[in-house]
């Protein structure tokens, strides 16, 4: 067994990466697939299916990425797969309305009551930046708050202390962010219910909207408290400030109807991503007809998009969320979910190392820490020597995790039994080799 892992080559691995960084930065068409964080080249992928993803060296890895969340059905699933092939015959891309776009919207809304209406964009970073523009137009206000560690993509006002690559490189601020930009930023701390409160009662006159993660996934997997949320909801109601869920990530991934759903929190604007592209380049914005109205073109808040609403991305989109909404999908990755969840702390703790497991649905994090996580400050002393090792363990006994501490993993349906047991065995003889 030993020796064979001392043998899992990457040499074509190695050689694509060269290739690819003389003509690409870092060679990586976004930061976190390199992997800085823990050393080594990015495997160069030929192929995926199911819960397995396959390297051009021939490897083969149990997949707990899913392009970093929304292959939620696995790799290739042949209910998607069947229908874009139907819809790639019919064309591309049409830039004028289709059918298709009208029905995503619909499914979506059903399953996310909070919004009345919704628009299609075609990246999370579209969806949160384009939120937080109808909201500084909604409320003519011009500050937003947002929670140190949470990602909610790289346009200029919300890469202010942002989680995801921003945690993992430790740049909190991007270079080429104007002052001015990060000047109507508010960050504060996540899950600190008094410092909240108190700045947007000193402060509301100025301030949009909050946006959150409910439930954070870019600096690993931090669980809202209780208050937290409910908090958020009372007292930017209060105060009509505007709260913006992103829900990206946790959509359709904590429970069907998101983060929001979960936790019975209604927000006035959601954004989500992921999951609801199926795997093709998809983002949305939605909220109340009394918000959304001042989209353009019937309001003044002006948004668009050459894709926005592709054929191709819709297909994918709305079959995903059909093979979702069948009966005990949730059960089912529920329970994949809990024997994932007891074997990797059951190992941890066997093995004798300190961990911190959190888990939201589908969507998980073993901290290197033997303290709990509940903000960013707390997730950043994590151990992150420790997880290199780990992660290098387990990519070498064909698991495949996100190449960083700060990076929520994912399960999906196609996971099975058998994928989590050799998992934890894995993460056994891992833990105790650290
Ligand atoms: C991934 C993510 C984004 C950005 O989405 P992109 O499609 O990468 O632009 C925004 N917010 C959250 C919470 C995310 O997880």
């Amino acid at each position: 067994m030993v020796i064979e892992l001392l043998m899992k080559k990457f040499d074509r691995s190695k050689k694509l990466y060269k290739k690819a960084i003389a003509v690409i930065p870092g060679g990586v068409n976004s930061p976190v697939r390199a992997f800085s964080a823990v050393g080594g080249n990015p495997l160069f992928i030929e192929s995926a299916r199911g819960s397995k993803i396959h390297d051009v060296d021939g490897n083969s890895y149990i997949d707990y990425v899913l392009s970093w969340g929304p292959m939620i059905l696995g790799h290739a699933h042949p209910r998607i797969v069947r229908a874009l092939r139907n819809a790639i015959e019919k064309g591309t891309s049409y830039g004028a309305p289709t059918a298709l776009e009208t029905k995503l919207a619909e499914l979506l809304i059903r399953a996310y009551p909070s919004m009345d209406k919704v628009r299609m964009v075609n990246s999370g970073t579209e969806a949160t930046m384009s939120a937080i523009r109808l909201a500084r137009g909604f409320t003519g206000r011009d500050k937003i708050i947002k929670f140190e560690g949470c990602y909610h993509g790289h346009s200029d006002g919300l890469l202010v202390k942002a989680g995801s690559g921003a945690a993992t490189f430790g740049v909190p601020d991007s270079a080429g962010v104007p002052a001015a930009y990060a000047r109507d930023t508010i960050t504060l701390p996540y899950n600190d219910v008094p410092t909240i409160k108190a700045t947007i009662e000193r402060e509301w006159r100025s301030i949009a909207a909050v946006i959150v993660e409910p439930v954070a996934g870019n600096m690993g997997c931090v669980l809202p408290k209780k208050s937290f949320l409910s908090t958020l909801r009372k007292i930017t109601k209060k105060y009509g400030v505007l709260l913006i869920f992103d829900e990206v990530m946790t959509g359709f991934r904590v429970s069907f109807g998101g983060a929001q759903a979960y936790y019975g929190i209604n927000p006035d604007i959601t954004c989500l991503g992921k999951v609801i592209g199926g795997g093709l380049p998809v983002g949305a914005y939605g909220g109340k007809n009394e918000v959304m109205s001042v989209v353009s073109p019937e309001g003044p808040v002006y948004q668009a998009g050459t894709l926005s609403g592709n054929p191709l991305a819709m297909t994918a989109g709305i079959e995903t969320i059909k093979e979702l909404s069948k009966p005990n999908t949730y059960k089912k990755i529920g329970e994949k979910s809990s024997m994932l969840k007891e074997g990797l702390v059951d190992a941890a703790k066997r093995a004798g190392i300190a961990t911190k497991f959190y888990m939201a649905g589908s969507m998980f994090c073993t901290y290197f820490t033997g303290r709990h996580v509940i903000d960013y400050r707390t997730a950043k002393a994590s151990d992150t020597e420790k997880f290199s090792r780990f992660f290098s363990g387990m990519l070498q006994r064909g698991i495949n995790l996100a190449p960083s501490q700060f990076e929520s993993g994912f399960l999906s349906l196609a996971h099975t039994s058998k994928d989590i047991e050799d998992t934890i065995k894995s993460s056994y003889d891992v833990f105790k080799s650290l």
